[in-house]
């Protein structure tokens, strides 16, 4: 967030989650380089980033897997 030039990502309040604007996205990949999870990728045919954004409180990658490897809630 703060290394992006054009102040395209912020926080989603309701689900915590770092959300990227692709409106303001210019595809400098400094974010990319910045997060130390590897969390940002850059997508090649838009020429902006991406990265999960929990589907708006819905996963649907938990929702798809087979083997219930994937949960999502709170910590406990
Ligand atoms: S790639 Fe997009 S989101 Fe990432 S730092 Fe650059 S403008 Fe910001
Ligand atoms: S499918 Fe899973 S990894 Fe992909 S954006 Fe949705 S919650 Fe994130």
């Amino acid at each position: 967030m703060q290394v992006c030039p054009t102040n395209a990502i912020s926080i989603n309040s309701e689900l915590g989650t770092k959300v990227v604007d692709e409106s303001l996205c210019v595809g400098c990949k400094v974010c990319t380089m910045a997060c130390p999870y590897g969390t940002i990728n850059y997508n090649t045919r838009s020429g902006k980033v991406t990265k999960c954004d929990l589907c708006g409180g819905d996963p649907k990658c938990a929702e798809a897997c087979p083997t219930d490897a994937i949960t999502y809630g709170v910590a406990q």
